[in-house]
């Protein structure tokens, strides 16, 4: 359909390359947008080209690391002048330290604060200029159904997702008058390398999951790609502020 069409339009998706983040680059590369990987690791970013390629897509690669201004700053640089220009970011890559909150160390606390939310703060602010230029822009933050929840594992996590669907909404706001729609996707439980260590650890998690999960299973990173293009394209022009699940009914159920 013509208002989910991303042709001609330019995604920038941090963490790109694997899990969730690679799930939407796909659906923004299969709507028509040429899509710039941005993980940190020079191999896995190539390869997540490769698999956009693969299936007709324009990508290119470029490392970041999102904790780092002048990191961040360079992608973004170097992103508009070999695309030409910037009309989506997808602010996805993201990391977690389990760890009950009392053996917390400080150093680990700003870390996961610093990938999970501070990069968000410098992407979005190192891509306004070239939205503006666009005339026009999409902001996708990836926050988490622990936005929502609390657990005794993810004190640092909670705290940064839940950051995110504050700045996000605060963004929406500032960025309105710019015509850029700022938007949160709040995953559920998904099957991708973050989770398959819990789930490896810790005993019966995988089973509880499915039982308090209406739709019965693990999410996808696929099942991000609908919703991404939705936020990412026309047809999302006259939403933004807002923070939306993917979990099959995870943060619903009774
Ligand atoms: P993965 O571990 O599969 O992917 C994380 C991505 O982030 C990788 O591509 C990694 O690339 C990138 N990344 C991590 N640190 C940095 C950094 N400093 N600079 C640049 N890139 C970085 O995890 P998921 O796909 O599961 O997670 C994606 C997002 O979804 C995260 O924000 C996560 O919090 C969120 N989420 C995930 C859920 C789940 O159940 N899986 C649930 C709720 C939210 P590289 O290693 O190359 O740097």
């Amino acid at each position: 359909m013509k208002m989910f069409d991303l042709t001609g339009r330019v995604a920038v998706v941090t963490g790109g390359n694997g899990g969730i983040g690679l799930g939407m680059a796909e659906g923004l590369a299969e709507a028509g947008a040429a899509v710039v990987v941005a993980g940190r690791n020079a191999e896995k970013n190539g390869a997540a080209v490769a698999t956009l390629e693969a299936k007709g897509g324009r990508a290119i690669a470029i490392a970041v690391d999102v904790t780092d201004e002048a990191s961040v700053k360079a992608l973004m640089a170097e992103a508009e002048k070999a695309m030409g220009r910037i009309d989506i970011l997808v602010n996805n890559a993201g990391i977690n330290i389990r760890k009950r909150p009392e053996e917390y160390v400080l150093s680990e606390w700003m870390e996961v604060i610093q990938t999970n939310l501070t990069s968000a703060f410098l992407c979005s602010h190192a891509v306004h200029p070239a939205m503006k230029r666009a005339g026009a822009g999409k902001i996708i933050n990836i926050g988490s159904m622990m936005s929502i929840f609390g657990a005794p594992f993810t004190s640092a996590y909670a705290a940064s997702k839940g950051g995110i669907v504050q700045f996000s909404r605060a963004l929406a706001t500032a960025w309105a008058v710019d015509n850029i729609q700022v938007n949160a996707i709040l995953p559920g439980w998904i099957d991708t390398a973050l989770t398959r260590r819990a789930r490896e650890q810790v005993r019966g998690m995988h089973e509880r999951i499915l039982s308090r999960t209406p739709a019965g299973r693990w999410g996808t990173p696929e099942d991000h790609a609908g919703i991404a293009v939705f936020l990412a394209s026309a047809a999302s022009d006259f939403v933004t502020g807002t923070a939306i699940p993917v979990d099959g009914g995870y943060s619903v159920q009774g």
